[in-house]
């Protein structure tokens, strides 16, 4: 066989809107979440041959180099699902958003890796199967497969289009602290939330987007409360000029939107002389790149 590679890569989202609808049975929440890709990116390497192992090395954020990486379970289990003899892959993987920060990072990793090797191997799953797929790897995993600004419903796997997001820069700030996706959606107390999603919806069929009316995240109430820092970064995003400013996902980054390139670099240099784990101006992402 002929060592057959390809580079890819894989972008960040942010939740421009996190709400908790419900909570299942099963421990997951229903939501009603806005996800954006943004072109933040991890780096991934594939080269697939017949040596019937997946070998694994990453530089940049710190990730596990074993079975446990979503970028190795997404291999395993693409062959299983494909049904591959001969299978194998080396792959190498270049972390630039970091880890454990709300910005879906490894579930990304993860898609990109589906896609990728469905690729090498000529497309034996067909679309559907492999948002199936993706849904086995994690909640947020099928948003990756198409990485366009979507609503997420469900538990995030029922997606649709928002065909007319706005292109807009994004201020992506993570501070040094270390927040666990569990401990958030643990402390977090159901209530009656606003159900204006009709109103969302029209809107964001309309392209009438007002991004302050958008931004909402109900896990903010958790993350705020203990960690004040993040409620701090948001009004200083503010402060420098952006439309609006969040926490993506469950934390603990924050986020300004701008509309300009240099309104969203100019409030980045305000922040020069701060500690943080990562600091970086990144465009919404447009097209999927395999
Ligand atoms: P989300 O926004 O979906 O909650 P996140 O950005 O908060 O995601 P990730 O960066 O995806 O979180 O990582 C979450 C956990 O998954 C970490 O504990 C990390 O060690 C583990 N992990 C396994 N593989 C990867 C990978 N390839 N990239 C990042 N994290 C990974």
């Amino acid at each position: 066989m002929v060592d057959k590679s390809i580079s890819i890569k894989a972008p960040a989202k942010i939740n421009a809107r996190l709400e908790i609808t419900g909570k299942r049975g099963d421990g997951y929440h229903d939501l009603f979440s806005i996800m954006i890709p943004v072109e933040l990116f991890d780096h991934i390497h594939i080269k697939i041959n017949d040596s019937g192992q997946i070998s694994l090395k990453s530089s940049g954020f710190l990730v596990p180099d074993d079975p446990s990486n979503l970028v190795y379970r997404a291999a395993k289990l693409f062959f299983n699902r494909a049904k591959i003899e001969k299978n194998g892959v080396e792959i190498v993987l270049n972390k630039k958003i970091p880890v454990a920060a709300g910005l879906g990072g490894g579930s990304s990793d993860a898609a990109s890796t589906i896609l990728a090797l469905n690729e090498l191997y000529s497309l034996p799953i067909s679309e559907n199967d492999l948002l199936q797929l993706a849904l086995s790897l994690g909640a947020d995993v099928p948003f990756f497969i198409r990485a366009e600004p979507s609503i997420a419903t469900g538990i995030g796997e029922i997606l649709e289009p928002i065909d007319n997001w706005p292109q807009f820069w994004y201020l992506l700030i993570t501070p040094r602290v270390e927040i666990s996706t569990a401990w958030v959606y643990q402390n977090y107390k159901m209530e009656l939330t606003s159900n204006e999603y009709d109103y969302i919806r029209k809107s964001l069929k309309n392209g009438d987007i007002v991004i302050k009316d958008i931004l909402k995240n109900d896990l903010e109430k958790v993350t705020c409360r203990s960690f004040p820092l993040i409620s701090a970064l948001k009004r200083r995003i503010m402060d420098a000029g952006a439309e609006g400013a969040m926490m993506s996902g469950s934390g603990p980054s924050v986020f300004g939107v701008f509309k300009s390139r240099e309104k969203a670099v100019a409030a980045m240099d305000l922040f020069a002389s701060d500690d943080l784990r990562h600091i970086s101006v990144a465009r919404g992402f447009l097209k999927k790149a395999v």
